[in-house]
Formats: structure tokens, sequence, C-alpha cells
């Protein structure tokens, strides 16, 4: 894929396309070992619709997809754990296993808050999926269950991840160039 028109904007590519597919198939198969059907995915908008995608189609075990959108309150660029649902789920969690897929955890402070958020409605289970993590989510106490990468503390976009609404569309995870952020 070309996206050479991105040249003055990215600085350099974390995660190739190819990295994600292949790390992907290892999340997909793990999780067909650990469910025995009936999984509800809930993937958390936007930043989760590239891993979302690729990611249940790798899974062979049934499945239902649905979709959340939060917002976390706080200052600046840094999560507060102050969650606001913008969209909720169309379905009912009673009962059901649920997969949360998550683009990238940071402080970790919102997928906390969801997971809770799910088990407070009578979610069986609750596993967290995230195609990237950086090591401040290390501090907190949110346990991964299927992770993608460790990546190191810079801002990255690409696969779904968005600065100011652009670069969500880029097949891999890069980090911008200083100037794009006036850096
Ligand atoms: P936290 O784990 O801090 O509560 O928040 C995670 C959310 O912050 C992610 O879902 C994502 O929307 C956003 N985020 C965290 N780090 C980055 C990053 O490096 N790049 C982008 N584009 N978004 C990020
Ligand atoms: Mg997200
Ligand atoms: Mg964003």
């Amino acid at each position: 894929m070309d996206h050479t028109d991105m040249g003055d904007k990215l600085e350099k590519i974390l995660v190739t396309n190819e990295e994600i597919q292949a790390k992907l198939e290892d999340m997909a198969r793990q999780i067909d070992a650990d469910y025995d059907g009936d999984l509800l995915v809930v993937g958390v908008l936007k930043g989760a619709v590239m891993v979302m995608a690729d990611l249940v189609r790798k899974i062979h075990s049934p499945l239902n997809m649905d979709w959340m959108a939060v917002s976390s309150y706080g200052m600046g660029t840094k999560s507060s754990g102050v969650v606001r649902i913008l969209k909720d789920l169309d379905a009912d969690v009673t009962g059901r296993h649920v997969l949360i897929v998550e683009d990238i955890i940071d402080s970790g402070l919102t997928l906390a808050w969801l997971k809770k958020n799910l088990l407070d409605r009578g979610a069986q289970s609750v596993r967290i999926a995230a195609i990237l993590r950086k090591p401040e989510a290390a501090k907190v106490d949110v346990q991964v269950d299927y992770l993608g990468f460790d990546i190191p503390d810079e801002f990255v976009v690409g696969y779904g991840l968005d600065y100011a609404e652009q670069f969500r569309h880029l097949p891999f995870v890069g980090t911008l160039a200083p100037h794009v952020y006036g850096g």
C-alpha cells in the first residue's frame, strides 16, 4: 500500500500491517481456544474499527459484534477515568461473555471503567483485547487478556488511531513528525 503522500507527516512506522495481521492471527487462535461459543465482541468506537474488523474475521467461534462510543473527560490528552457513554450497546450483556476490543491502552482508565460498567450490568465475563499498549498501562490494575504489541510512550496514529480525526485509515501504526502537532 502506498502512502507516500503521508511521507512528510509521518516520522516512522512502528508496526507494519503485516506484523499486525500476524499478531491478530495469534490472538484469534488464543480466543478460539478460550471460548466455547456465545461471544459478544464489543468494539470501542472509533479507534477500534480496524482491529475489530480484522480480528473478528480471524475468529472461528460464533460471535456477535456490537459497538460502544465513550468519551473520557479530562484536561488535555490524558484521560481522567471519568467516562461518558456517547453510544451505548444495542445488545443486552446480561449473562454474556464479553470481549472488549480496543485500539490502544494508555493509562488504562477508560478500559478499567468500561470493564466494571459491563460487569455491573450483569455480563458473565469481560475480557480485553487490545492491539497496542503503552508503558503507563502496566501500572494500573487492568488486565489485558489478548495483547498485540507493547510500544514506547509516544503518540501514535494509523490503524484506527487519529490525530485530530486524521490518519485513521493508514494500514500501519506510526508516529507523527513533530511539525504536525507543533512540536
Ligand atoms: P486511556 O487508556 O488512557 O484511558 O485511554 C486510551 C485512549 O486514548 C485510546 O483508546 C485512544 O483513543 C487514546 N490514545 C491513547 N494513546 C494514544 C496515542 O498514542 N495515539 C492516539 N491517536 N490515541 C491515543
Ligand atoms: Mg480507543
Ligand atoms: Mg482520538
